[in-house]
């Protein structure tokens, strides 16, 4: 069966040629823009993702999907707490790196440590990064290079990738 997996794994020699080559092919770029090249501590066949996630979150974490601007709660939510990977739970952003951007997606100026991973995401008109969970490979969103001090990165989040888990006065971290 052609899993998406398979074809990630086959697609490994495809990859590494475009990379090279910066090949026009819109199909290779497709792939290439996916986080299929790396490998994850948590890796899941399409049917199993389907599982656990609602079709809103696999369509933004396993499509690349974007969430409509301002639909999700998370946007406007700045109660203090951690936000998590929707898919596996890891802790990718702390409430006090959140900002309003005003763009109608949940924004951050800084993961947490270990959090994410990024990638070239070249379209043809821009080329932005992408981001991901470093521990699934769920797609969450962009960053780019307009946002606030101290960092001066604006981690442009699908509310729809995220879990926010609120303080508690046990912090274990
Ligand atoms: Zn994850």
């Amino acid at each position: 069966m052609l899993t998406r997996r398979n074809f990630g794994l086959a697609g490994l020699g495809l990859v590494a040629a475009a990379a090279g080559l910066r090949t026009a092919s819109s199909h290779a770029n497709e792939e290439t823009m996916s986080t299929s090249t790396e490998t994850f501590e948590i890796t899941k066949t399409p049917e199993e993702w389907r599982k656990i996630l609602t079709p809103e979150q696999y369509y933004v974490l396993r499509e690349h999907g974007t969430e409509r601007a301002g639909s999700s709660p998370l946007d406007k939510n700045y109660a203090d707490g951690t936000y998590e990977c929707a898919a596996c739970d890891l802790p990718l952003y702390s409430s006090e790196t959140k900002f309003n951007s005003g763009t109608g997606w949940p924004s951050f100026y800084k993961p947490l440590d270990n959090a994410i991973g990024t990638s070239v995401d070249k379209g043809f008109f821009t080329t932005r990064t992408e981001v991901h969970c470093r521990r699934c490979g769920g797609h969450l969103g962009h960053v780019f290079n307009d946002g606030p001090p101290p960092t001066g990165l604006r981690y442009c989040m699908n509310g729809v990738a995220l879990k926010f888990s609120p303080k508690t006065d046990k912090s274990t971290g």
